[in-house]
């Protein structure tokens, strides 16, 4: 599987475009303006790719600015897990909270849940159901190449916000990490909703909240003063 990153809008959340043998399914696709879609669409006719899917690791405003026009661009299935639907009709809402604009997504066509499929290609992505962040997070692996989408809940040395948002839960998000992320081993990596790219492993050994998840010793984490605005 061949992936594709881009990052878009105001907050810096990633997109990515996913082949193999001539199909695709975009992730995410936070693009806010005609710009950010255009780059999308550049990447698309350079390789040629069919787009079957479009799909949500959640639906937080940020991850979905984009998803109305892609929708009428594409021939693709819609695709979400069924607890984005409340987050998308009311993506006004989100919108307004952030003090941005957005062209609400329709509902998606197909849920997505835990032990599900996703086609494309000669890949399948598995979906793991991986809330905490938010109840709809999911999180799409394909074992394969070792590589997974996993939103906002696993990023390089963070973990997704569990404050200042509806529906958050930070033990169900440890539970995530810990019970159905981190089993992927440490050759997986990972391609979150924000920041670079990391590895199972490189999180495991120095991400100091998933250290704490796994009952590290407070003494080797040095994040606790520079971080305590955020926990
Ligand atoms: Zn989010
Ligand atoms: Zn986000």
């Amino acid at each position: 599987m061949h992936v594709e990153a881009f990052t878009f809008n105001s907050f810096m959340t990633n997109c990515y475009l996913c082949h193999d043998n001539g199909e695709a399914v975009l992730v995410d696709a936070s693009c806010a303006t005609e710009e950010e879609q255009q780059e999308v669409l550049r990447v698309v006719e350079e390789h040629d790719l069919n787009v079957r899917h479009l799909l949500l690791t959640h639906a937080h405003v940020d991850h979905i600015f984009g998803c109305r026009f892609f929708e009428e661009h594409f021939d693709a299935t819609f695709k979400a897990h069924e607890a984005a639907v409340p987050f998308i009709e009311r993506a006004d809402e989100q919108a307004k909270a952030f003090g941005v604009e957005v062209e609400p997504p329709t509902v998606p066509t197909t849920f997505l849940a835990e032990g599900d499929t996703v086609s494309f290609g000669s890949v399948t992505l598995d979906v793991l159901h991986t809330p905490g962040h938010s109840p709809d997070s999911i999180s799409f692996i394909d074992a394969d190449s070792q590589q997974a989408l996993t939103g906002d809940v696993l990023f390089q040395n963070s973990i997704g916000r569990t404050q200042g948002l509806p529906e958050t839960s930070r033990s169900q998000l440890l539970d995530a990490i810990t019970e159905k992320l981190l089993p992927l081993g440490d050759e997986m990596t990972i391609y979150p909703g924000h920041g670079p790219e990391t590895t199972i492993g490189r999180e495991r050994q120095q991400n100091p909240f998933v250290k704490e998840a796994l009952g590290g010793t407070s003494e080797d984490v040095g994040w606790r003063g520079s971080m305590s605005g955020r926990s």
